[in-house]
């Protein structure tokens, strides 16, 4: 089935959704070994239909799977390569907690972690695109404990490897928007923590063939990297901006930005829906500083809707869409 993608500001997601039950049962139960792999396989298909259903009811024109099989960015692929184990609770910020994974033993590719949702999401997608999604090599070694390497410059090319390992697997498999989460990169906005970033994305791009190659990174004092991010062999970034009022904006201009911009527009963290009026002035601002051209702007949220309650992360979706097709119209 054929889905044109809008010329200006196609609309997209970040990647992951609320929670659609019982994809936090299945997730719990298959921890608990009470089901397979191949069991959980099958029945989380039922809460990724509907984490599709809503994207494409609200509009959406570049989808996800809603990543209803991850318990957690970093520990759902952990558990899945060869070399990490376990670890026990840390506080990463706030009140959020999670198991810090340990790396123990040489890193290994074994098998396919993401392709079979994605497959699964694009066959119900009416020909919507779905972006591949994947924790990115930087946030994976910030968020483990490393007993093997010793050296960053080292580890982080290898879970680099893997990635492009697994990324390949998903460009096999039809995928031309792969995607690389990076939120852990804005907790070191240094010059040396960005160039390490650097060389391993192009571990996992390099000659990729015809994908669209997108990072996206949220939060933080990222203005003190732009100049060496915008060095990243990627043709998009995809920025956290609405939760920080576009303070990012002047200095993507100042440094003469020329990439695609997945651009922020509803905040994550509030549980008030921005209106259309809303987004729309937000999309008009970013035009009239006059820095990068409406066919270079997909427009979405900050950052993953997975925190917020599903009617709230539908509603912010639909308004988005609703924005940038009046923009269409405009710019
Ligand atoms: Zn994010």
């Amino acid at each position: 089935m054929a889905y044109s993608v809008p010329r200006k500001f196609p609309t997209t997601v970040v990647g992951s959704y609320p929670k659609i039950p019982p994809a936090m049962d299945l997730i719990k139960k298959r921890r608990a070994g009470e089901i397979s792999e191949e069991e959980f396989r099958k029945l989380i298909k039922e809460p990724i239909r509907e984490a599709v259903r809503d994207q494409i009811e609200a509009g959406i024109d570049i989808i996800s799977d809603g990543e209803q099989s991850r318990e957690d960015m970093v520990v759902y692929f952990a558990e899945r390569v060869e070399g990490y184990r376990p670890g026990d609770w840390v506080r990463i910020f706030d009140n959020v907690y999670f198991r810090k994974p340990v790396i123990v033993g040489d890193l290994k590719w074994v098998r396919q972690m993401i392709v079979e949702d994605w497959v699964y999401a694009t066959s119900i997608s009416q020909g919507r695109p779905v972006k591949g999604i994947i924790t990115g090599p930087y946030t994976m070694m910030e968020w483990s404990f490393d007993l093997r390497y010793g050296r960053r410059e080292e580890l982080i090319i290898e879970l680099a490897r893997i990635i492009r390992r697994e990324v390949e697997e998903l460009v096999k498999a039809g995928a031309r928007y792969i995607q690389v989460d990076e939120p852990a990169l804005s907790t070191r906005p240094w010059r040396e923590e960005a160039e390490l970033l650097k060389d391993a994305l192009e571990v996992i791009f390099k000659g990729l063939g015809d994908v669209k190659r997108i990072v996206h990174i949220c939060y933080g004092r990222l203005e003190k990297i732009i100049p060496y991010i915008l060095e990243y062999p990627v043709d998009q970034f995809d920025l956290e901006l609405k939760n920080s009022n576009f303070r990012l904006l002047p200095y993507l201009k100042e440094y003469g930005y020329d990439k695609e911009l997945g651009f922020g527009v509803v905040d994550v963290h509030t549980l008030q829906v921005e209106t259309v009026e809303e987004i729309k002035g937000y999309i008009d601002k970013l035009m009239k500083m006059d820095f990068i051209p409406p066919e270079k702007v997909y427009v979405d949220p900050d950052c993953g809707l997975k925190r917020l309650p599903r009617e709230v992360a539908k509603a912010k979706m639909k308004n988005l869409a609703e924005a940038a097709r009046i923009a269409r119209e405009e710019w």
